[in-house]
């Protein structure tokens, strides 16, 4: 007999249940750190540490450990493409833009993006 009371959730708990198995099967590895937002348990796939139940990545910084090493390639590569992003954006204005103030601006803006590409380069570089 279905228990009408809980059934969403219950329904919720199968799925995420689900989700852990074929992350298991992906040949992802459960780890002893639980989900600081939903307190699951955290799984390790291709050094990248997940949350089945969020569905999103997770970064656990551990004492002596820093942020870089945790942070995955596909972090870089989506912070990497929003900057080129923008920086594309600021350039188109540039071109269009006459008054010396707001030039400035995005000048300053430009080289700031140049700046974190720039280390974004170098964060990856570190990891390999
Ligand atoms: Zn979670």
């Amino acid at each position: 007999m279905p228990d009408s009371r809980g059934g969403k959730i219950v329904d919720e708990k199968k799925r995420n249940l689900k989700r852990m198995a074929d992350l298991l099967k992906s040949g992802a590895t459960m780890l002893s750190d639980s989900c600081p937002e939903c307190s699951s348990p955290l799984f390790k796939i291709r050094g990248e540490i997940w949350c089945p139940t969020c569905n999103k990545q997770v970064l656990i910084v551990k004492e002596g450990e820093s942020a870089s090493n945790l942070i995955g390639q596909s972090m870089f590569d989506s912070v990497e493409k929003i900057v080129l992003s923008k920086l594309q954006q600021n350039i188109q204005q540039i071109k269009k833009e006459e008054a010396p103030s707001k030039l400035n601006e995005l000048g300053v803006l430009v080289l700031m993006w140049l700046d974190v590409l720039e280390k974004i380069k170098e964060l990856k570089s570190k990891r390999s």
